[in-house]
């Protein structure tokens, strides 16, 4: 069994454009500007970090936008997307035993109420949430303790630089996915473990055994 925890916005559902929609809402009540798709489109190159900074966004007021967002965020839920072939690679994960779980910086909430319209309820042990962005390490080692899973066995699966980074300092595998947010440049660049153009290669990495044997059978 291996353990595989997912980050949700830009890994398993599309939040790009909600997403866009609450940051122009919440833009005046938190004085940064208002911004294009396009804009939004072109941050994909820069990390949350940086993305703060140019939005000139003290750290300390994150958590509150953070919260802010995740509410304004809810009343979308129905209308979120999930990427293409993600329900399945889940499915099939949850079937052959690994257990699942995610960790964002949405809110439990919102991610409970997106599972339950995509009939995916049932896919996950565990889901876990902060509202400080650069806090997924911490929630990864409490995953980690509780269960007495050993680092070597986990897998941390995610769009963003910082959820590199999340899973680095919890010494777990770091999986990054090239349809979220950041640029797969950008990404490459963190040194992640694997890094996924779809979903399906998840299932490879999972299990190399069973993959190869699929292989030797394809091959006889
Ligand atoms: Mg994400």
């Amino acid at each position: 069994m291996k353990v595989v925890l997912f980050d949700f916005d830009g890994t398993i559902a599309n939040s790009l454009e909600i997403a866009l929609q609450v940051t122009n809402r919440l833009a005046k009540e938190f004085g940064y500007r208002t911004t294009s798709l396009e804009e939004f489109k072109q941050l994909k190159n820069l990390t949350s970090r940086e993305i703060l900074k140019q939005a000139k966004i003290s750290v300390f007021v994150v958590p509150f936008l953070v919260r802010r967002f995740n509410a304004e965020f809810g009343q979308s839920i129905q209308h979120l997307p999930i990427f293409p072939d993600i329900k399945e690679t889940l499915l099939e994960l949850k079937q052959q035993g690994h257990w699942l779980a995610i960790v964002s910086t949405n809110s439990e909430k919102n991610i409970r109420a997106f599972l339950e319209t995509q009939e995916l309820s049932d896919v996950f042990d565990q889901v876990v949430s902060s509202s400080r962005p650069f806090g997924k390490s911490r929630l990864i080692k409490k995953i980690l303790r509780q269960n007495q899973f050993l680092p070597e066995t986990v897998y941390y699966v995610g769009d963003e630089t910082r959820d590199i980074e999340a899973a680095r300092k919890s010494q777990v595998s770091a999986i990054a996915v090239t349809w979220g947010f950041n640029s797969t440049e950008l990404l490459a660049a963190y040194r992640p473990d694997f890094l996924l153009h779809a979903p399906q290669e998840l299932l490879q990495i999972i299990n190399p055994q069973l993959s190869r044997r699929d292989n030797v059978e394809q091959f006889l």
